[in-house]
């Protein structure tokens, strides 16, 4: 029997290429799996121990839509000190983690041929989410020269009279770059000038191997700018599924509404954890940050050695590697490193069209692994020239 058509928006939705290259690699149990996007840390133990009190004192039902009271408090607490972000509680909404808190933005604020502004190399969901929302991505380069750092020139070059949201994402993931403070303002004067929004995505918040990340909101005076945040990285939850946003208020009303009928709410329990992880001991959080600032001083000192060209990572866990040397395309290259070579990378096609001279190597793998992995792609470079 013929089946009804699904929609336009998900027949044309692009598939992740890093769930490409998983698949991939899964069939090669010696192969080093440097394409993974997330910690290589368990969840700590006084987190998991709260969501185990709070199942045990059945904690267990529906919470108001934007979280509960008690963590909705300590967020804005933490977005004060940690970010320079005055809010209160009730400018806050906690979200099935950062990817729901851009969805339920984006899904506030766009109409269909909307543009929305992505960086070209980004995260590859923001993609997807613009396609399923019936908008019009429009892609702004990021430099190997500026170190993926996105310009305000770069930044205006795409706008048009469509153009509704820039997303900027700082620490970024793939470049493992940080916005500097002074860029920040120059992009969002140009927000200002030509009247967008701006999701500013700050998941990676926390992990940075120089000066802290600066937030873009404390200079927005104009109240366009929403801030996404996660549990994900930060605390190693990414299966846990909390995240949350904040912004002026009537749009952070606006995108409640937007989420009420997606999610509900999250998880009561991965609620009450992600109170005890922002309340708790902090060490943790600075552990596995000097881990990743260790890595990544071990992966670009091989690069370093091997001459091999890469965007110095400063932030979030990832580097972006220049492969032109290699005279392959990133795909054959990602192909052959993972059947000749036994390393998984992403290839920089998968996070935008402009970016397929690049692959993207994760920190989230052991110093080992890294050693061996960098020095593989290194040589294959060479070997393939
Ligand atoms: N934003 C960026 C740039 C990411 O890389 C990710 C996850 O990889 C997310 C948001 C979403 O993370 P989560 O939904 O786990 O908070």
């Amino acid at each position: 029997m013929l089946s009804p058509e699904v929609s336009n928006a998900v027949q044309h939705l692009p598939r992740s290429g890093i769930r490409r290259v998983f698949d991939e690699a899964s069939k090669y149990p010696d192969c080093i799996r440097l394409e993974v996007g997330e910690p290589s840390f368990p969840t700590p133990q006084h987190i998991k121990d709260a969501a185990a009190s709070a199942m045990d004192s059945d904690f267990t039902k529906y919470t108001p839509n934007a979280g509960i009271a008690d963590l909705r408090e300590g967020l804005a607490r933490k977005l004060r000190d940690r970010n320079k972000i005055t809010v209160t509680p009730e400018q806050i909404v906690v979200t099935p983690g950062g990817v729901a808190a851009v969805f339920s933005s984006l899904t506030a604020l766009l109409n269909n041929g909307d543009e929305v502004l992505l960086a070209d190399p980004s995260w590859p969901n923001y993609l997807q989410m613009t396609i399923l929302l019936g908008a019009t991505p429009v892609f702004y380069p990021l430099r190997i020269e500026n170190d993926l750092v996105p310009t305000a020139a770069d930044i205006e070059s795409k706008i048009t009279s469509r153009t509704k949201v820039l997303l900027l994402n700082s620490p970024g993931n793939p470049s493992g770059a940080v916005i500097p403070e002074h860029q920040l303002i120059e992009i969002l004067a140009v927000a200002n000038k030509h009247n967008i929004w701006v999701i500013s995505d700050e998941v990676y918040d926390e992990i940075y191997f120089e000066e802290p990340p600066v937030s873009l909101q404390p200079f927005d005076k104009e109240g366009r700018v929403i801030s996404v945040f996660s549990f994900s990285k930060t605390y190693a939850m990414t299966g846990w599924r909390v995240g949350y946003l904040t912004g002026p208020s009537t749009i952070v009303n606006h995108i409640l509404r937007a989420q009420e009928p997606i999610t509900s709410c999250v998880n009561s329990m991965a609620q009450k954890a992600a109170l005890a992880a922002i309340t708790g001991d902090q060490t943790c959080v600075a552990d596995m940050r000097s881990a990743y600032a260790k890595r990544a001083k071990l992966v670009t000192k091989i690069f370093d050695e091997h001459g091999v060209q890469y965007a110095r990572p400063t932030g979030a866990f990832y580097t972006m590697v220049e492969i032109t040397a290699s005279g392959m395309s990133d795909l054959d290259f990602v192909s052959r490193m993972i059947t000749e070579k036994r390393v998984a990378v992403v290839p920089g096609s998968a996070f935008g069209p402009g970016s397929g001279n690049f692959v993207r190597v994760s920190l989230a793998s052991s110093e080992s692994n890294l050693e061996i992995g960098a020095n593989r792609i290194a040589n294959a470079i060479k070997e393939w020239a």
